[in-house]
């Protein structure tokens, strides 16, 4: 059977320790590209690049890459320039992350993480999204991922939905197991608090710090749940304009 080829995505950019091992679990299994935005690109959903062109460049990506590129684009720019263009081949699967922060919750709804998936999937190609606590390291990513991952790829999805697996901010032997199918909590993971400071021209200098929440009001079987009791939280996201 021919090995399959990965399109590796993030939205923190290129240069991130999260693509880099996603990116390595995945050469395990099969053929990598990556196509990755040239800088920080957090919170822009599925944002695209209309009026500008966009800077491509081909960047060293070793050893797990093919080929990778950076791109001064949001997280979907750079999944269209990739499949439509930069790609020699049409991959097989799509792998956004990892992310440094979790995507749970409404959280879903602003992540370029999740957007850039997205992406893939209405272009056809099944996608997942991983994300990890943006506290502690990603020791429990790396050495969940490829085992996870080999999982994934043989776990039939419906073509309207991604899987979207977070890891827990915990050590690989403190992580509790894997809890599958978690319903998305209908929920911020920190709640919007602003600190506001007055300057001297009158305007407001608005900063929302996000205030984290009590476990004991989330939902049980949610992925807000599964990842702050120390689970690494797999679910679907089904695509908004692909539910017919
Ligand atoms: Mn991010």
């Amino acid at each position: 059977m021919r090995i399959p080829v990965f399109l590796v995505v993030n939205d923190d950019g290129v240069d991130t320790e999260g693509i880099r091992l996603l990116a390595a679990a995945a050469a395990q299994l099969g053929e990598v590209y990556v196509a990755a935005p040239s800088r920080q690109s957090s919170a822009m959903s599925q944002r695209i690049t209309i009026y500008e062109p966009l800077t491509v460049r081909r960047v060293p990506f070793p050893p797990s890459a093919v080929c990778a590129w950076s791109v001064d684009g949001t997280p979907a720019d750079c999944v269209k320039a990739a499949l439509h263009e930069l790609m020699p081949v049409w991959p097989d699967f799509l792998l956004s992350g990892v992310n440094f922060g979790y995507n749970t919750g409404f959280d879903i709804a602003y992540s370029g993480t999740v957007g850039a998936a997205m992406e893939g999937l209405m272009n056809g190609v099944p996608s997942m999204a991983f994300s990890s606590s943006h506290e502690g390291d990603l020791a429990l990513a790396e050495c969940a991922l490829p085992s996870l991952l080999e999982r994934l790829l043989n776990r039939e999805v419906e073509r309207k939905a991604i899987w979207n697996v977070n890891f827990p901010g915990v050590r690989p032997e403190e992580c509790r197991g894997i809890l599958w199918n978690r319903r998305i909590a209908p929920m911020q993971l920190y709640l919007d608090a602003f600190s506001v400071e007055e300057r001297e021209d009158g305007s407001l200098s608005m900063k929302n710090q996000g205030l984290p929440i009590d476990l004991k009001r989330v939902p049980e079987n949610s992925d807000v749940h599964a990842v702050l009791s120390g689970y690494i939280s797999v679910s679907k996201i089904y695509c908004p304009v692909l539910q017919g």
